[in-house]
Formats: C-alpha cells, sequence, structure tokens
C-alpha cells in the first residue's frame, strides 16, 4: 500500500482477519516454481480490518432491521456517513486530486469485499462515488463534488429507461439545445437513489443522427428542477431499504454549467470509469458470498444429522469445498483486474468484465448452497441468509448484465484469434 492509504485513520475498532481472507500473491519461485505466500502485505490486511471493524459496528447490527422495514432512517445514514468519514473511509474511490485518498485499485478491491458484507442500502454510508464526477470541471467541483465529498448531499445516475437498458442506441430521453443551455424530455426507471438524491445525472440524446460515441450528453440536473417528477418506486426481490425509481422529464431546462462532459461526450464519460465499477461489483460480490459462506461452514460444524455433524457427510463437504474454490477464484480474477487497471494496462476491460461475471454468478451459487446447508433455517428471515440469496441476483443485472460482459470476452476472446 502507497503513501495515499495513510489517510485511513487507524482507531480503536478492530476484527480477527482469517487467513483465508488474505488474497494470495505470488512471491517467490522455488525450483522453478512459482509459489504462494498466505500474506497479505501487513497495511492491505489493516486496511481490511478498519473496514471490517466499521461495517461489524456500525452497520451489521442495522442489516435485519432496514431489511425488514425496507428503508433505513435518513438520519441514521447521515450519522453513519459522518462516522465513516472520520475513518477516511468516505469517497474512498477518489483521487487526491478530487478530495478522495488515492487508494490504488488492489486497496479499493479490499474495502469492497468487506463491504460487500454488508447490505447494499448500508453499504451507502462508505460513499462510494460515482466514477464520472472526475469529469467536473473547477466550477463543479465546488458546488458538486465538494459537499458530496463532505457527506453532505447525494447523487443518482440515470441511464436505464423503459425502452433502453442493456442497448444505449435505444435510449428515447432527448435533449435540445437553446439558449445557454438544454431543455431534456424523457423518461428514466430502475435509478438507485433518484428519490433521495440532490442531484441527478441524466444521460440524454443529444444527436439523434451520430454513432453512440458522439451521440449522448450527461446533464446534472438538481432536484426540484422544474419539470422533473419521481413517477414511482420500486419493489424489489433484494437490496430492500435501496431506493430504485422512475422518474419524467418534462421540458427541463438544463444551463450549460451543468453539462457533465463535454457536450456529445456522454458515452466518453459514462463508459470511462465502467470498468472500475465492474471491479467493485465483482469484490463485493466476493464479500457478499464469503459472509454466507462462513456462517454455512459453521453451521455444518454445529448442526448434526444421523448422528453425526453435517460436515461429516461427504454432500456437504463438496458443497462446502466448491464454494471455497469458486470464492477465491472470484478473489483472484478480481485481483488481477484491478492489478492490470493499476498498472493502466489495456486488459483491465476485458479482465473486469471477466471479474464481475464471474463474481456475480459465483454469489448466486454460494449463497444458494449455504441456504441449502442450513434446509429450512436458511429460508427463514430469522437468519440473514435468505437475504443474501435474494441480494446475490441483482448483481447479475447491474453494471451491465451477465449477458454484456460475456458479449465483450467472447469479442474480444475472436479478436484474439483473428
Ligand atoms: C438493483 C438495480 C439497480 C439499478 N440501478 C440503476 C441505476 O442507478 N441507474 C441506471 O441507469 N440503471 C440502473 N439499473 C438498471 C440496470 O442497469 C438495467 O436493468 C440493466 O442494464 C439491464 O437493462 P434492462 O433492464 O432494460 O434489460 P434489457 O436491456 O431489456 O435486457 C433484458 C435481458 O435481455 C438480455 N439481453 C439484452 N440484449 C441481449 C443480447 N444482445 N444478447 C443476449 N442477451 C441480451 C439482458 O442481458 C437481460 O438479461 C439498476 C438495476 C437494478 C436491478
Amino acid at each position: 500500500m502507497g503513501p495515499s492509504t495513510e489517510i485511513i485513520i487507524r482507531t480503536e475498532i478492530d476484527s480477527k482477519i482469517p487467513e483465508r481472507d488474505h488474497p494470495y500473491k505470488y512471491s517467490a519461485t522455488i525450483a522453478g516454481v512459482k509459489c504462494m505466500s498466505a500474506r497479505e502485505p501487513a497495511e492491505r490486511i489493516e486496511l481490511r480490518r478498519t473496514v471490517r471493524g466499521f461495517v461489524q459496528t456500525y452497520l451489521a447490527p442495522l442489516e435485519a432491521e432496514v431489511d425488514a422495514a425496507d428503508e433505513v432512517n435518513p438520519a441514521t445514514m447521515q450519522r453513519l456517513r459522518e462516522e465513516a468519514r472520520k475513518l477516511g473511509l468516505y469517497g474512498y474511490n477518489m483521487p487526491v486530486e478530487l478530495g478522495g485518498p488515492g487508494l490504488t485499485l488492489l486497496e479499493q478491491t479490499v474495502i469492497a469485499e468487506e463491504v460487500g458484507r454488508t447490505s447494499m442500502p448500508l453499504s451507502a454510508a462508505i460513499g462510494r462515488m460515482l466514477g464520472s464526477l472526475r469529469f467536473c470541471d473547477a466550477a463543479q467541483q465546488e458546488w458538486l463534488l465538494d459537499p458530496l465529498m463532505r457527506a453532505e448531499t447525494t447523487i443518482a445516475y440515470a441511464l436505464t429507461e423503459p425502452d433502453a437498458g442493456s442497448d444505449l442506441n435505444a435510449l428515447r430521453t432527448r435533449a435540445r439545445r437553446v439558449d445557454g443551455g438544454w431543455v431534456v424530455s424523457g423518461s428514466k426507471q430502475f435509478i438507485s437513489h433518484a428519490d433521495t438524491a440532490d442531484h441527478i445525472i441524466v444521460l440524454a440524446v443529444t444527436d439523434t443522427e451520430a454513432k453512440l460515441t458522439g451521440r449522448l450528453t450527461t446533464l446534472i440536473l438538481p432536484r426540484g428542477t422544474k419539470g422533473l417528477t419521481m413517477t414511482r418506486r420500486f419493489r424489489k426481490a433484494g437490496w430492500r431499504g435501496y431506493h430504485l425509481a422512475a422518474f419524467s422529464l418534462d421540458e427541463c431546462f438544463v444551463p450549460d454549467s451543468h453539462v457533465l462532459g463535454k457536450p456529445g461526450r456522454g458515452f466518453e464519460t459514462m463508459m470511462a470509469t465502467v470498468n472500475n465499477d465492474r471491479l467493485h461489483v465483482a469484490s463485493r460480490c466476493v464479500g457478499l458470498a464469503s459472509a454466507a459462506f462462513e456462517l454455512a461452514a459453521k453451521y455444518a460444524r454445529e448442526r448434526k444429522t444421523f448422528g453425526k455433524p453435517l460436515g461429516d457427510h461427504q454432500a456437504v463437504q463438496f458443497a462446502l469445498a466448491d464454494s471455497d474454490v469458486e470464492i477465491q477464484a472470484a478473489r483472484l480474477l478480481a485481483r488481477e483486474a484491478a492489478e492490470l487497471g493499476d498498472a493502466g494496462d489495456p486488459g483491465f476491460r476485458i479482465a473486469a468484465s471477466r471479474a464481475k461475471l464471474y463474481s456475480s454468478e459465483m454469489a448466486g451459487r454460494v449463497t444458494d448452497r449455504a441456504m441449502q446447508i442450513f434446509g429450512g433455517a436458511g429460508y427463514m428471515t430469522d437468519l440473514p441468509i435468505e437475504r443474501y440469496w435474494r441480494d446475490a441476483r441483482g448483481f447479475r443485472i447491474g453494471e451491465g448484465t451477465s449477458e454484456m460482459q460475456r458479449i465483450q470476452i467472447g469479442r474480444a476472446v475472436l479478436d484474439s484469434f483473428a
């Protein structure tokens, strides 16, 4: 870990990190064979411990209540954000020049894994920022980014529409040029935090004739903009307490000062950090799967059937073994992607897709096996197992569906054989 992460303040919070959570790293060659050292650098272990301590102390106790109520109390969330800020965690993915700690992607995967152990609504306390905010100009930094980084305001990002999700060419929200800005009309759906955010970043078509790379513009709409109306909040299978909303835009005026990035370059603004976001989801899924897996492994030692612990039955051992291997494989895929990203290697794009695809599907399998090991108890809401199982499903859809990742990876494979 570089000097950048020294701003993570050490705290009294402490948690024991089991050996299996230290991702392995090739560190030595013995007799021509690369051997693995089972330890992370001490600083990354410390970082993991800090985040795990925060999650266990502040977030985990609220998980069941938030899930049942499908709501996080706004005052509670504000208090949690303050705590995350005190630890130097809030906005942890931002570079130093934008007020963040400037962590490497590898360091960020450690945080994402630990945050993945808690529920989606509560992890908003850590304040992972929208990557596209890197495109803020000097004035926008002041009125948009700085208050976000101080945890005073929040933001939403709206791409998906009733007729367009995976296929950006089908976007219908249009913005037309007027004196001093743009007038935007259309509708968006499934937008995280749209109904609570202070600003919504809207992707709109500004040149219907252009190709995707010149067709879209990213506009910043403050809450309360005339013509911006929330139309509904969605109920969901999982991520309960995390708001997803739909809204309509009826001739909303957006001044030039509220264009994020350059007009016509919305695709670039959006895609610039998509790989980081996919990597983040991949690591979150490792954390989520680990949490379910650990409970299942403990239960397999305690619960007895046919006169012996569940774990003594070979079928249960096999289920645990498969989950163990898949979690470690997912962690290593994320780690590889992070290292490529940190090195500025173009291979990062496909490596991040691979990690996102594998980890999100892995989390589904691991949480499903965990539920099976718990039997009926796993299906009941008394335990978090069924919540992990529900929550895992959403990750195969958001940040590019599994199919979109497969398309990217498949094309890259074919290109490499051209
Ligand atoms: C929990 C959650 C949070 C979200 N948050 C946000 C947010 O904050 N902002 C935002 O803009 N959106 C958000 N979304 C929306 C999400 O990005 C979209 O749901 C996703 O991109 C898929 O779009 P769609 O739902 O329109 O599905 P569609 O694009 O209609 O696709 C339907 C299905 O067909 C598959 N498919 C489509 N085309 C092909 C093809 N060519 N080949 C094979 N399969 C294909 C897709 O993979 C998918 O499985 C969120 C979604 C969820 C579930």
